[in-house]
């Protein structure tokens, strides 16, 4: 039976590091660090992910402020916004929550957000220095898959990653963190042939495709570690819809250990944003050693784990 691995768990586990690291900075004299999150417009999916986040800065001591906007508000309008956070030294971190509705040039106002403060990593500054392995805030889900990684394989050195799928927000982001802890990494997506048998090769499968239980049990080598990235919210044969991730979970029993959907990489893509907002706030109060998105070299502990 595969280990399944408990994203909610390790997530906890990190907001306590992260916590910890917010009473440290209060407790030698600074304000708790700042996440200021931007919503523009009313999609109920976004509103969702934005309380989501703002409930979890409560949790580990963050402070959050929301800035709601109506939809018809006016790129000028959001930049100038952004340009007085990026000035205010009590924002630590911004998070410009996408999708942003048409008339807006959304890569335009991702770019004007300081990388210094630009807690999901999506600034060019960061994406960077990302692919130049010279620190930078990395974004918050391929951080997470990597910590999802690490509690199973601590070492990647050398090991057959094969990623699937190849968007600038998980699958490039994490083959490039692959890349650099030395994994042999093969990006695949849509237009890749042979994939099932590409994915037979491998000692890890990250799944990033968004297209539910693509991966069979037969694509999956016995002794293989599987990474579910995909969520996709699917109408059940009940009538009720659920989520389902990208990999056929019944069938890759045979697998080292798989994370489920939901409460695998979900949960953690929320804790690595707070992480980053720490992060970004000891760089802006000049702490040195927080180069770096929360040192996921550091492994999560392997008691995360339960069996299917
Ligand atoms: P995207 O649509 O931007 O990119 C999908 C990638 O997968 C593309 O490169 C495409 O070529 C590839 N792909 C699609 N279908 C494929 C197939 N049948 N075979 C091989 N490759 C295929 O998606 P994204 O934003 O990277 O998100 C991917 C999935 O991850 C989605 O289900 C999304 O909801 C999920 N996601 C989850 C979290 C989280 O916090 N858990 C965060 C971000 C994204």
């Amino acid at each position: 039976m595969a280990d399944i691995i408990d994203g909610r768990a390790i997530a906890r586990q990190l907001d306590e590091k992260t916590k910890a690291q917010v009473d440290e900075l209060v407790a030698a004299g600074h304000s708790a660090p700042g996440l200021t999150v931007i919503l523009v417009g009313e999609d109920p999916a976004s509103e969702v992910y934005v309380r989501r986040k703002i409930k979890a800065c409560e949790k580990v001591g963050i402070r959050s402020t929301e800035h709601r906007l109506p939809a018809d508000t006016s790129q000028e309008d959001l930049l100038a916004l952004i340009d007085q956070l990026n000035k205010d030294e009590d924002v630590h971190g911004i998070l410009c929550q996408v999708p942003l509705p048409d008339h807006i040039d959304t890569r335009l106002v991702l770019r004007s957000i300081s990388p210094e403060k630009d807690v999901d990593g999506f600034h060019p500054v960061n994406v960077g220095r990302l692919s130049t392995g010279t620190g930078g805030i990395v974004p918050c889900t391929p951080l997470g898959v990597m910590m999802l990684l690490k509690s199973v394989i601590p070492d990647l050195t050398g090991k057959d990653v094969v990623v699937i799928g190849k968007s600038n927000i998980v699958g490039k982001p994490v083959a490039n963190l692959l890349l650099d802890a030395e994994a042999t990494v093969t990006v695949t997506h849509i237009y890749t042939e042979g994939l099932p048998e590409i994915c037979r090769q491998a000692d890890v499968i990250v799944a990033a495709a968004g297209a539910p239980e693509l991966v069979k049990g037969h694509w999956v080598k016995d002794g293989a570690v599987i990474i579910d990235v995909g969520i996709t919210r699917k109408e059940g044969e009940d009538g009720k819809t659920k989520l389902v991730g990208d990999v056929k979970f019944d069938e890759v029993q045979h697998a080292k250990a798989v994370t489920p959907v939901p409460g695998g990489v979900g949960p953690m893509t929320i804790a690595c944003l707070l992480a980053n907002t720490v992060q970004a706030a000891r760089n802006l109060m000049g702490y040195g050693d927080a180069e770096r998105g929360d040192d996921y070299a550091d492994a999560p502990d392997r008691s995360m784990h339960t069996t299917a």
